[in-house]
């Protein structure tokens, strides 16, 4: 906190893909906060959504035989949205809360299944699964985990582009010790990493041969960013559990949701009252947010804006390549959707890049392996693209060269 006070930075307006702090200067938001407004800030329509729906029922909550029409109608259709036959959607709070419920789930799974030692949840090198406890310990920057002592255990790593790398621990510790692989169809947080072709192929037959549980993160690549409506549609997978979040309401309320294929929900669905999964929070499914979801994805899909982030991403990535020529950069990461990664050749380089941008005008930020984010709105145009790229090109020429 030191690093921050008297250095606040304090937002008070967006429109579009622009914002503006508290000060009156504007900024392009070159990241969509933190990756999630898809459809764009000041969106009157997603608001007047959510006020329609508190002056009739700010929300109920969702456990047992209770359910609102808000949340019905949301379910059933990110549940035809998504490329899983007869999908059922758990509802939370966010990415974190869909994570805690996918790792609990998956656990209580094979212990429903009478297979209790299957417990071993395996992520990958670089993953990040949110903060909540099962997120912080099967993510794989080590960074986030470091001083608590161990948090969950039975959890494992793997490299996260080399598919053998899965299955050598799975033969080392045995299929029937191992409960679930969860992995993002594009790494984001840990440095933008689209994946290699075959990779997620490959993982996902290994998890099938092996009757491991297939979990797709989807907190930043659902709802439009790979410029297919999700990561798993882009890449032809099919998750047995799949987690959402920010894209599923841009941002403009908090919701999240764990969603889960026949395989999973079967066994909760039997006719034994003993059989159940004992989980949920508060505001799962909160009923403002679950309206304020289905008017943002009425303007995703009215504007056509996940065929937009198609058209774009080509344009975004050969905005950003010529930055590797700067010695400042490692690596430019992108061509998957409104998604890219400069790598920097060290953090502070890479924060010394990110500071001059927001002093210019262009929201940036770090995140891991030196990696600066790039992912606005949907709604940027070339000239936005453009400028991200000139102002991270002066940024990199700004700051001091290698000694
Ligand atoms: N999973 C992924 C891939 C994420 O990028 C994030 C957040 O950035 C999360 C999970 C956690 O989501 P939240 O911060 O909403 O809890």
């Amino acid at each position: 906190m030191s690093r921050v006070a008297g250095n606040e930075l304090v937002m008070d307006r967006g429109e579009g893909a622009y914002l503006w702090d508290t000060e009156g200067r504007r900024y392009l938001d070159a990241t969509a906060s933190l990756w999630y407004c898809n459809v764009g800030h000041g969106r009157a329509r997603i608001a007047e959504a959510a006020a329609a729906q508190m002056k009739v029922l700010e929300t109920y909550h969702t456990f047992g035989r209770f359910a609102t029409p808000a949340a019905l109608e949301l379910a059933e259709r990110v549940a035809g949205m998504v490329p899983i036959a007869d999908a059922r959607v758990f509802f939370g709070s966010g990415g974190s809360d869909a994570i805690e419920t996918a790792a609990k789930l998956a656990l209580r799974y094979w212990n429903a299944l009478d297979r209790p030692g299957r417990r071993t949840i395996v992520t990958r090198a670089n993953a990040y699964h949110g903060l909540h406890a099962f997120g912080t310990s099967i993510g794989g920057i080590e960074a986030n985990s470091v001083g608590y002592g161990e948090l969950i255990a039975d959890v494992a790593r793997v490299d996260h582009a080399d598919a053998e790398a899965l299955q050598r621990l799975v033969d080392e510790r045995g299929a029937d010790s191992i409960a679930a692989f969860f992995c993002e169809p594009v790494m984001g947080t840990g440095g933008v990493f689209p994946p290699e072709p075959g990779y997620l192929d490959a993982v996902q037959r290994i998890c099938r041969d092996n009757e491991i549980l297939f979990v797709v993160d989807e907190v930043i690549t659902g709802f439009g960013r790979t410029g297919a409506m999700f990561g798993s549609d882009r890449f032809g997978i099919e998750p047995d559990m799949m987690i959402v979040a920010k894209g599923i309401t841009s941002g403009y309320l908090p919701l999240g949701a764990t969603i889960v294929a026949e395989r999973v929900w079967a066994p909760f669905w039997a006719e034994d009252p003993e059989l159940m999964f004992r989980h949920g929070i508060t505001y799962a499914g909160h009923t403002a947010a679950c309206a304020a979801a289905m008017a943002n994805l009425d303007i995703l899909e009215e504007e056509r804006l996940t065929e937009r982030v198609l058209e774009l991403e080509g344009p975004l990535l050969e905005a950003l390549r010529p930055l590797e020529q700067s010695e400042h950069v490692l690596a430019v990461r992108g061509g998957v959707g409104l998604l890219a990664g400069v790598q920097c050749r060290d953090q502070a380089t890479a924060d010394g890049v990110a500071a001059e941008c927001v002093s210019n005008g262009v929201i940036a930020r770090v995140i891991a392996n030196a990696t600066l984010q790039v992912s606005p709105p949907f709604v940027v145009d070339q000239s936005d693209i453009d400028l991200i790229a000139t102002t991270m090109q002066d940024a990199l020429a700004a700051v001091p060269s290698p000694a």
